[in-house]
């Protein structure tokens, strides 16, 4: 049983504060994935679970016992690093052994135990071979294989499949999951590809500026992201965002966008839910995903119109760009639904899908 606990952990470059105050509880078997821009601290949170790196304050339980004091080897996990660190002058067969040849395990057993994980990772093949003379993919197979090799209590991975291609990538990712689900390992793997984290995770841990953010299921990070910061670095395409204010009317509350002479119906409870957090006309951004964004191509009640300015066909649906007061936001729309561009459309929010948030904070009002 192996779970991963970090207490109030701070790290410091200099005057730079790279890791916050992070507290966080891997579970045993758990896929947590870091999830951040470059420069974020989640690489140097990894490092620090590992051992790599030293930390200025706070704690880290790996299956219950502090190891903040003790060195990598007596840590007993495993780190993938991205650019594969594989000797380029063993065969595959003699990169995977090192780490047994290393605390002196048996020849026989050493055998046995490369040989069954490469039948794993489906690299049984390529056991004579050297690092030059494999792809990407497979040197990735290799690496992952080094560190399953010991059994380790946990995988830490940092961007493993971030220097592979497109195509490869996603292979990777469908294999990454297939091996997790097999073998069960407690897992913290590193991106910055919010993709990536999506399809991979048990749970999503998003950072920014060495602080976490969020830590939830992938598509209750999606659904309700807790900040601005959160709402716009997960979703593809990027969740739309605008200026607005909100006011009451006959029929309830009205978000309108700067700048528009049309506003959007929303239910009054919202007016009520804003006010509870402080004054409803402080400055307000609304922020809804592309695929809770209605066109029509006549009028509708309640729908705001405008025009079509850029489609985007990407085959199983189109991306549909159009502009409303001072901000342009985009639709997911079925392949072909507007025409071309300068179609008249009407727009319409689902409102149970779309979020205001104080602008000044940036924390989310429901
Ligand atoms: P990336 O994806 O680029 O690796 P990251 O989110 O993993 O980003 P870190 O590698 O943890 O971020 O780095 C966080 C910040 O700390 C960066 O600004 C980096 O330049 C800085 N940093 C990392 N290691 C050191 C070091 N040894 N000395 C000084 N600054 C460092």
């Amino acid at each position: 049983m192996t779970q991963i606990a970090l207490h109030n952990i701070n790290k410091h470059f200099g005057a730079f504060h790279v890791i916050n105050n992070v507290s966080l509880t891997v579970e045993d078997t758990e896929f947590v994935v870091f999830l951040g821009q470059s420069g974020c601290g989640k690489t140097t949170t990894l490092r620090a679970i590992a051992g790599l790196e030293t930390i200025d304050s706070g704690e880290i339980l790996i299956g219950g016992k502090p190891v903040q004091d003790t060195r990598v080897e007596e840590r007993d996990v495993a780190f993938v690093f991205q650019n594969f660190a594989l000797y380029p002058h063993l065969t595959v067969f003699e990169n995977m052994a090192f780490p047994l040849r290393a605390v002196r395990t048996p020849k026989a057993q050493v055998e046995t135990t490369v040989r069954r994980v490469a039948d794993v990772l489906q690299i049984g093949g390529l056991l004579n071979r050297r690092p030059s003379a494999l792809s990407g993919g497979d040197l990735q197979r290799v690496a992952i294989g080094r560190a399953l090799v010991r059994n380790p209590k946990a995988m830490l991975m940092d961007e493993p499949i971030g220097s592979l291609d497109a195509k490869l990538r996603e292979e990777m990712r469908v294999e990454l999951k297939r091996l997790h689900v097999e073998q069960g390992s407690t897992t913290i793997y590193v991106t910055h590809d919010q993709i990536e984290a999506m399809a991979l995770a048990d749970r999503i841990v998003v950072m920014h500026a060495g602080v976490l953010q969020q830590v939830g299921a992938p598509e209750d990070v999606y659904a309700n992201p807790v900040n601005l910061f959160v709402a716009q670095f997960v979703g593809s395409p990027v969740m739309n965002v605008a200026d607005v204010t909100l006011a009451e009317d006959a029929g309830g509350a009205r978000v309108t966008v700067a700048g528009a002479t049309q506003g959007f119906a929303f239910p009054s409870a919202l007016l009520g839910q804003v006010a509870a957090t402080g004054p409803a006309n402080r400055p307000l951004t609304l922020g809804v995903r592309p695929e809770a964004v209605r066109l029509t191509l006549q009028p509708a009640p309640g729908a705001v119109a405008t025009e079509a300015h850029i489609i985007e066909p990407l085959g199983s649906h189109d991306i549909v760009d159009f502009r409303i007061g001072d901000a342009t936001l985009r639709a997911r729309t079925k392949a072909g639904f507007v025409p071309g561009p300068g179609v008249p459309v009407w727009v319409t929010l689902d409102h149970s899908r779309a979020h205001l948030f104080d602008t000044a904070t940036g924390q989310t009002l429901g």
